[in-house]
């Protein structure tokens, strides 16, 4: 299936914005937070005298299909060419990934036949588990950088987008998969058909796929606005996920709702002609509940934008009473998410002192636009602040956790979504 039809590019060219799957004229607005820098790119000291590029976060929700979507205002080879997102960092999601790898093996069957292919393998931190389960891999992976080391830990890696073109080509090699993988990839994707396309070119006969991302219905329930940014141009409910898939000739047989990033979903799917696997009861089950919480109809996407400017008001609040008290403030963790909601809030240096984040690659860096130098960890050690706000407040269990040291001179928490609670 392709939309690229004679009359979206020439609506397209009128200026309108079109959707990004099935080509309507996009109208409503979802949600504006404003302009902001790309949140991936962390300066350097020597950048800091450079200008930097700012970007509208204008959010439409296309009335037809409910995709919820941003302008691809900086192209995808710009973004992920050279990407600063290691996603081997965090402990508690590399156990989400073991445990995936298992759940795969038992469910499906993997062996050391089989062929799994990873579509943004990033540094191989997923494949791992499969390699050490003598499964044969191959991760596909944009960004160079983090490829090498993917490639270095013994983890098959190629530098290429993925798309209906590199799928041709690897199963005209022979390299069709068992398992198709795309974990949190989807949200990233500027040529949604041609992606989804490609995963279903990649699949053996009765191969699985299995997608996840963000459920677009958590983070409204949840008010995640921060995990929109122009890094990520879609944000999907199982509805229109589903009906993306079924264009392209897959068939969702299971969805499992997940803790990962705020509340995601995995849907498993198989070439429609696949008879193997029966449709679980899960799909109709989360299809209803999204359709009970309006996500079926143009309504149901309004009030997000009111509920947001709450949380900016009661965050800056927070923020503006320690700062008269004389509180010191500081963040932990330089999550992508952190540039959304720092300047949709309008937060720079002087609410939040610095930053700290676990990746080397981050440390004597800044955060875009705010500048907020980021530090090793131990800098909590030796500044003592009064506050420490959590940015990845999806990890916040596991980081209070590491930093319980800050209670010894009555250092406190702040996590800022769903709304500011200090702990
Ligand atoms: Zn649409």
């Amino acid at each position: 299936m392709t939309t690229t039809t004679v009359l979206p590019d020439i609506v397209q060219h009128l200026g309108a914005k079109i959707c990004r799957f099935c080509g309507s004229i996009l109208r409503r607005t979802f949600v504006d937070l404003g302009m902001s820098p790309l949140c991936e790119t962390y300066p350097s000291a020597a950048d800091l005298n450079r200008g930097e590029v700012y970007y509208p976060l204008h959010v439409y929700v296309c009335e037809r299909c409910f995709l919820v979507q941003l302008e691809e205002y900086e192209s995808a080879e710009t973004i992920f060419s050279d990407y600063a997102y290691f996603s081997s960092y965090s402990d508690s999601w590399l156990k989400h990934c073991e445990n995936y790898c298992d759940q795969m093996q038992s469910r499906f069957g993997l062996n050391g036949q089989s062929f799994v292919v990873e579509v943004a393998s990033n540094d191989g931190y997923l494949l791992q588990y499969f390699v050490r389960r003598n499964v044969r891999v191959l991760g596909v992976e944009p960004a160079a950088n983090v490829a090498r080391v993917a490639n270095e830990k013994g983890v098959p890696t190629v530098v290429r987008f993925f798309g209906a073109q590199l799928a041709k080509e690897l199963a005209a090699d022979g390299r069709s998969a068992d398992l198709v993988i795309g974990n949190n990839v989807l949200a990233q994707v500027p040529d949604l058909n041609d992606f989804v396309e490609g995963l279903k070119i990649l699949l053996k006969a009765r191969g699985i796929l299995t997608l996840e991302f963000p459920h677009l219905l958590r983070l409204i329930e949840h008010n995640e606005f921060d995990t929109i940014y122009h890094e990520h141009f879609s944000y999907f409910s199982l509805l229109t996920a589903l009906r993306i898939l079924v264009a392209h000739g897959l068939k969702v047989f299971d969805v499992e709702e997940l803790l990962t990033h705020g509340g995601s979903l995995r849907v498993y799917a198989s070439r429609v002609e696949d008879l193997t696997h029966p449709v679980q009861p899960s799909v109709a089950r989360l299809i209803a509940e999204e359709e009970m919480a309006g996500l079926a109809a143009p309504e149901g996407y309004e009030g997000f934008a009111s509920q947001v400017k709450l949380t900016k008001l009661a965050l800056v609040e927070f923020l503006l009473t320690a700062a008269r008290q004389g509180r010191s403030v500081v963040g932990y963790g330089a999550p992508g998410k952190s540039a959304t909601l720092l300047h949709y809030c309008g937060i720079g240096r002087d609410l939040i002192e610095y930053t700290v984040d676990r990746s080397p690659f981050k440390q004597g860096r800044f955060l875009p636009g705010t500048h907020i130098p980021i530090f090793h960890p131990d800098r909590i050690l030796d500044t003592k602040p009064d506050y420490v706000v959590i940015l990845p407040w999806n990890l916040k269990d596991e980081i209070m956790q590491q930093l319980q040291f800050i209670r010894e001179w009555g250092g406190k928490f702040v996590v800022p979504i769903p709304k500011v609670t200090v702990y």
